[in-house]
């Protein structure tokens, strides 16, 4: 059903509707999310797992799942009151609503504790004002969950989280960038003009914006890790059927040796990570390693099976091609890979 839409949508630019409701009805949608709240009830190994095979099928649709189910409801999972999980998991669990993640800025990427978007207190709630940048589900999401300035602190401090659903006046989908991959992922700019929301949608207390983003973040790379393998797995997959229908050389046989144990090993890092997580242990430096591991795999492993590939695999329209271009943004984004060394190195050196 996912995998046959894939080169299509990646074409069209287009939302895939269609793989997102099959995800929908295989519970995919709530795989965190405990069964009390409508949700399946799994762990951060499954989950790895569910985006793995996802992103095998369809690298965009795994990111719309991926970014709903980790960064976009976990914050309510890990950080809501009572009342919050009731009202919003059961209607995330069951794909009602699509949720998303709004940290990045057009001046604050890596170093999102300079955020410059404010909530400020007006009558029984907050006026949020503010442009988010690059926030992946824009305009299919009906709910944010968005970071904003409430003290006068200028960093982290000040920072507070809100649900922000997706029919609040005041908010708007602004520009949409087109990027070089993941085209039926949207992505876009998330403007807040004067959007008022109740207190009761401030997710944890005033100033804990910074912390609630920070451990979505954390394992929303488990999740990331999942892309990738996906990716990297798919491309092995289709290298190895080239080569027994066309034919190999030695070069060729010590490349694909080559990217499967390398594959093979993000997996097992991966897997390792969503284990402590799933146990409530420490995991943010597994989580960054992970990442870090898994999406520079992906990205060399989607280069060097084009390689075996050749004109064909040059050709628009290919898998191969399509898993370079996929492959890059996860480098990128939930933290650049040379962020992910800047937290491995301070667990390390600090932990
Ligand atoms: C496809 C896509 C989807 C996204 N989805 C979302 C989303 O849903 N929600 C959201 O909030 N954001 C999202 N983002 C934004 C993403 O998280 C940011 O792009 C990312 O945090 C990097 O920020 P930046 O692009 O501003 O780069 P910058 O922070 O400007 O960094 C530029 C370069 O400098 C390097 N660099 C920065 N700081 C350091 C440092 N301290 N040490 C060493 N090198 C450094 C970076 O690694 C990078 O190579 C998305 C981005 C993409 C590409």
């Amino acid at each position: 059903m996912v995998q046959p839409l894939a080169a299509e949508i990646d074409r069209d630019h287009r939302f895939p509707q269609e793989a997102i409701e099959a995800a929908t009805e295989s519970g995919l949608m709530g795989v965190l999310i405990p069964r009390e709240y409508g949700g399946a009830g799994l762990d951060a190994l499954a989950f790895a797992i569910c985006i793995e095979e996802l992103a095998q099928a369809c690298a965009s649709t795994a990111v719309i799942v991926d970014v709903h189910t980790s960064v976009g409801t976990e914050p309510i999972l890990l950080f809501g009151d009572e009342e919050q999980k009731r009202r919003w998991l059961p209607l995330l669990a069951s794909g009602r609503l699509l949720g998303a993640f709004a940290l990045s800025e057009p001046a604050s990427g890596s170093d999102a504790a300079s955020l410059k978007t404010t909530a400020r207190r007006g009558g029984d709630g907050y006026v949020l004002n503010g442009t988010k940048v690059f926030i992946t589900n824009i305009g299919h999401a009906g709910l944010y969950v968005v970071f904003a300035r409430t003290g006068p602190d200028e960093r982290a401090a000040g920072v507070s989280a809100f649900l922000v659903p997706a029919d609040t006046p005041g908010l708007r989908v602004g520009q949409i960038f087109h990027k070089m991959g993941l085209h039926g992922s949207p992505t876009g700019e998330l403007v807040l003009e004067d959007a008022r929301v109740p207190a009761a949608n401030r997710l944890g207390g005033e100033g804990e914006g910074f912390t609630i983003a920070m451990r979505a973040l954390d394992s929303g790379r488990i999740g990331i890790s999942g892309q990738a393998l996906g990716i990297a797995q798919a491309a092995v997959d289709e290298a190895r059927a080239l080569m027994r229908e066309r034919g190999h050389g030695q070069g060729d046989d010590f490349s694909l040796a080559d990217m499967a144990a390398r594959v093979e090993s993000a997996r097992l890092l991966a897997y390792h990570a969503a284990w402590l997580c799933g146990r409530g242990r420490r995991f943010t430096c597994e989580a960054s390693m992970s990442k870090l591991h898994a999406t520079d795999t992906a990205m060399q492993v989607a280069l060097d099976t084009l390689q075996i590939a050749g004109d064909d695999g040059a050709a628009a329209g290919s898998p191969f091609e399509r898993h370079v271009r996929d492959a890059k943004a996860l480098q990128i984004y939930e933290g650049s890979n040379q962020v992910q060394r800047v937290v491995i190195a301070r667990e390390l050196l600090l932990g």
